[in-house]
């Protein structure tokens, strides 16, 4: 399959650049850069105007930009001359009036830096332009993603069947993520959450020094990131020991609220409908004050991207849009249970990527003896 085309990709973000109102766009987020270049470098800025794309950058990334963006203009700034100065001249160069930066991926310093050297053009404030071309993958974005989800499902079948009660979150998590680099990974796509028990009640908890037999419910949030980039996200529980009802209930509960609202992904539907189709399921059982965050997000080059489901939530779903849906309880001091799978939007409905088992049964984990 052939790569991506990134001059499609550069062409489309020049008509939203005019329908932003500007004549040109400085680029300075690092995934939005690689997005319409392919470089996968750091401290780059694109800019991109009708008349002209050029990547700013300096000596340490001269060969690799050659290598990974033949045919691009390039301008690599010398040690002495900063970034802001660099771009200055690029900017005068294209005779640019208005120049749109990335809100979201500027620094106050570095505007400031760059109003006072860009005296000829006005800079305008823009947010989202490219993170919304991104939001739907192109078709060799969607390889890329599903090697991503490859590589996370075969690294936590390695984690499952090597078990032990004598393991700590830390422990799992370094098995994971070997196992996954050794499915060809190039690492996780984020830092894993390995929560025993009370630890898997904090949404976003580190994994530390506790051992799996100190709970009967381990949570494990997890991704590869493939060698492209691209990521995945995916949170299973694994009951390892004898569990409480309530824990059955807030299992089957968070369970129902996830295939209810996945049912739901489909071309047209508001995300923020969606959301609510999990939270009602949560809150109907008697757990809406411990559902405390957004349903899903978008994800590819970022584990976080635009796409966001949660009650705020103006978007709506269109075809190419890949989504976690992830609803959770979480009953601090005791333990969390959340189900999170990758789900494709397609012309008529939707896909689940992922394919790790979720039901009850499935959860259950027998110790390596
Ligand atoms: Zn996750
Ligand atoms: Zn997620």
């Amino acid at each position: 399959m052939s790569g991506p085309n990134y001059t499609s990709r550069r062409s489309r973000l020049l008509r939203a650049i005019k329908t932003a109102g500007v004549d040109a766009l400085l680029l300075s987020g690092e995934s939005n850069v690689r997005y319409l270049t392919g470089f996968t470098g750091d401290s780059t800025w694109l800019f991109l105007s009708k008349t002209a794309t050029v990547l700013i950058s300096d000596s340490r990334y001269e060969t690799q930009i050659a290598n990974e963006c033949p045919g691009l203009d390039v301008d690599i700034r010398d040690a002495r001359k900063p970034m802001s100065v660099a771009a200055a001249d690029v900017v005068k160069k294209a005779k640019v009036r208005q120049l749109g930066f990335e809100a979201d991926h500027l620094t106050v310093t570095q505007h400031s830096a760059l109003h006072q050297k860009v005296e000829s053009a006005e800079l305008v404030s823009t947010t989202g332009l490219a993170e919304r071309l991104r939001e739907i993958k192109d078709k060799w974005e969607l390889v890329q993603i599903r090697e991503a989800i490859y590589q996370a499902e075969r690294g936590i079948g390695v984690v499952r069947s090597s078990l032990r009660p004598d393991q700590t979150e830390r422990d799992i998590r370094y098995t994971l993520e070997a196992a996954m680099r050794s499915f060809g990974a190039t690492g996780p796509g984020f830092e894993p959450i390995v929560g025993v028990g009370p630890t898997g009640a904090l949404p976003h908890a580190h994994a530390g020094d506790r051992l799996v037999s100190e709970s009967p419910i381990l949570l494990i949030d997890w991704g590869a990131e493939a060698p492209s980039g691209y990521r995945s996200d995916l949170t299973r529980v694994f009951v390892t020991g004898r569990i409480t009802r309530q824990m059955r209930t807030v299992y089957e509960t968070v369970l129902k609220a996830q295939k209810k609202a996945i049912a739901a992904i489909k071309p047209g539907a508001k995300c923020r409908s969606v959301d609510a189709i999990a939270r009602r399921v949560i809150s109907n059982a008697g757990f809406e004050k411990y559902f405390g965050h957004g349903l899903g997000h978008g994800f590819g080059l970022d584990i976080h991207e635009s796409v966001r489901m949660s009650p705020i939530s103006k978007q709506v779903l269109e075809p190419g849009m890949v989504v976690t849906v992830e609803p959770g309880i979480y009953l601090p001091g005791k333990f969390g249970v959340r189900i999170e799978d990758d789900i494709l939007v397609t012309n008529t409905g939707h896909e689940v990527l992922t394919s790790v088992p979720r039901e009850f049964d499935d959860a259950v984990v027998e110790f390596l003896a």
